[in-house]
C-alpha cells in the first residue's frame, strides 16, 4: 500500500489511485473528528484484522457476503464474518487476469465477482482462511465463483436461494420462514459442527444489531444538521459496510458509534452549510471507485440518504431464528426490487433529496434491471436520476463517471 503524505494530499488529491489512499486522504480530511477517523481505520483494518487474528491466533473465521443476515448469525456462532465484498479493494488488474486467463470468467464478468476470484486464488497457498459460506441467492456469476473455489480447494457452503416475491404474504410467507429457519439450522451445522444454535448468543446479537440501527439513524439524523461533518466515502463505509458487518470488531465499532454520535450532538450547525447543500439518496452497491464519493464532495453534494440505511429492526418477541427469517423476508433484500425501491422512495421524501443517484458494475445484468426500473420509476415522479456504472477494480474511476457525476450536481445546484 502506498501511502500518501499530508503534503501530498494538499498538493493535488486528484493524483490518488488506489482505494486504500482514498480511505488515508479521508482520514486527513477528518482530522476534526477522531470518531470517523476511527470508523475509517476500522474498514482498513477489515479484511487484513480477521486475517491476522485467525492466522496468528487461530480466531475462526469466515468468508461471507458480510450483509443481511449473514455476520448477525456468524457472530452468534463464535466466528469472524470477513466479507468477501470487501477484498476488492485490494485488487490489481492481475487479478482481474487471473480470473480471466486462469479460470476463464468471460471478459464481459462483472468486476467485483473478476477481482474476488483473484484474491480467493491468491489465498490458495497463504494458510489464510478457507472456509466460504456463500449464497445461492447470488448472482448467477458468484454461484460460478463459488463453485470454481470448491472444485480449488475451499470448503464452500451454500444455503438455498432465498427469495420473496412482491405477493407473497400469509401462509406462503409462513412456509418461506419454516424454510429459512431449516436453512439457518443447515449453516449453523456447516459452520460449527451441531445442527443447533445458542438462543441466548443470537438474542445478543439481534439486540447489538437493533442498537446500532437505532445509533445509526440517530447519525443520519445529526447529519441532516450537520451535512459535512462527515463525507461521502467515511459514511457509505460505515452505513453500508459497517453497519452490516461491524469491520469484523462490533464492540469497537459501536463505540466509534457512540463518539460520532456525541461528536456530532456537540457540533455546531452551520447555517450556510444547510443552505448550500444539496441532499442526494444513494442506492445501489458500495463502489469501490472511492473517487466518485470524492467528487459529489468537490461538487457540494452531501450523500445523506443510503438504500442500505437502517430501516427495519429485528423482532425480539419471537424466537431468534424465526426472527432472523422475518427480517430477511420483511427487508430490502428480499428479493423483488419493488422493496429496495420502497426504501429508497421514503428516503428521497424525508430527505427531500434533489436528487438520486443509482450505481452500480459494469457487467451486472442483474441489478441493472433493478436500477433501470428504479430510475424510470423515480423519473416519471419528477425526482433526477443519475444511473452510473463502475468498476470494481483498484485505481482510479474513469474521467467519463466523474464528468458525470459532477454534472448532475451541477445541473441538480442550478435548479435549486
Ligand atoms: S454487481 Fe451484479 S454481477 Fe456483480 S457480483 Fe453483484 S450482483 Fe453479481
Amino acid at each position: 500500500m502506498s501511502v500518501l503524505t499530508t503534503l501530498q494530499f494538499n498538493d493535488d488529491p486528484e493524483h490518488i489511485t488506489s482505494q486504500n489512499d482514498y480511505v488515508e486522504y479521508s482520514k486527513w480530511v477528518h482530522s476534526h473528528s477522531p470518531a470517523i477517523q476511527r470508523l475509517l481505520g476500522l474498514s482498513e483494518d477489515y479484511v487484513p484484522g480477521a486475517e491476522k487474528a485467525y492466522l496468528d491466533h487461530g480466531k475462526p473465521a469466515i468468508f461471507c457476503s458480510g450483509y443481511n443476515w449473514e455476520p448477525i448469525f456468524v457472530y452468534s456462532l463464535g466466528v469472524t464474518p470477513v466479507a468477501y465484498t470487501e477484498m476488492g479493494r485490494y485488487s490489481e488488474r492481475e487479478d482481474m487476469l487471473t480470473a480471466e486467463e486462469f479460470y476463464q470468467f468471460p471478459v464481459e464478468t462483472c468486476s467485483m465477482v473478476k477481482c474476488t476470484v483473484g484474491q480467493w486464488h491468491k489465498r490458495l497457498t497463504t494458510g489464510s482462511i478457507k472456509r466460504l459460506l456463500g449464497n445461492s441467492s447470488s448472482c448467477e456469476p458468484f454461484n460460478l465463483a463459488f463453485e470454481v473455489m470448491r472444485k480449488r480447494g475451499y470448503d464452500v457452503f451454500n444455503n438455498e436461494v432465498l427469495y420473496r416475491g412482491p405477493t407473497v404474504h400469509g401462509d406462503r410467507l409462513e412456509a418461506l420462514i419454516q424454510f429459512m429457519v431449516e436453512q439457518l439450522l443447515d449453516v449453523a451445522e456447516w459452520v460449527t459442527g451441531e445442527r443447533k444454535v445458542d438462543e441466548s448468543s443470537l438474542k445478543r446479537e439481534i439486540a447489538r444489531k437493533n442498537r446500532l440501527l437505532t445509533k445509526l439513524k440517530r447519525i443520519l439524523e445529526l447529519r441532516v444538521l450537520h451535512p459535512f461533518y462527515m463525507k461521502t466515502l467515511a459514511i457509505i463505509l460505515t452505513l453500508n459496510v459497517g453497519l452490516n458487518n461491524y469491520f469484523g470488531k462490533p464492540e469497537e465499532y459501536e463505540k466509534a458509534i457512540d463518539s460520532l454520535i456525541q461528536e456530532l450532538e456537540s457540533a455546531k450547525v452551520n447555517d450556510s452549510d444547510l443552505k448550500s447543500v444539496i441532499p442526494l439518496v444513494w442506492a445501489g452497491g458500495t463502489g469501490q471507485e472511492f473517487g466518485v464519493y470524492e467528487a459529489i464532495d468537490n461538487a457540494g453534494g452531501a450523500l445523506l440518504g443510503l438504500r442500505s440505511a437502517p430501516f427495519r429492526y429485528v423482532r425480539e418477541d419471537v424466537p431468534p431464528l424465526e426472527a432472523i427469517a422475518r427480517w430477511v423476508y420483511d427487508n430490502t433484500a428480499a428479493g423483488a426490487g419493488v422493496f429496495a425501491r420502497n426504501v429508497i422512495e421514503a428516503e428521497v421524501e424525508k430527505l427531500k433529496a434533489k436528487g438520486i443517484i443509482l450505481y452500480g458494475y459494469i457487467g451486472c445484468s442483474f441489478a441493472s434491471v433493478d436500477r433501470e426500473m428504479w430510475r424510470r420509476y423515480f423519473h416519471e415522479k419528477g425526482h433526477p436520476c443519475l444511473n452510473l456504472e463502475g468498476s470494481f477494480q483498484t485505481g482510479s474511476p474513469s474521467g467519463q463517471v466523474l464528468t458525470r457525476v459532477k454534472a448532475f450536481i451541477e445541473m441538480l445546484a442550478a435548479n435549486r
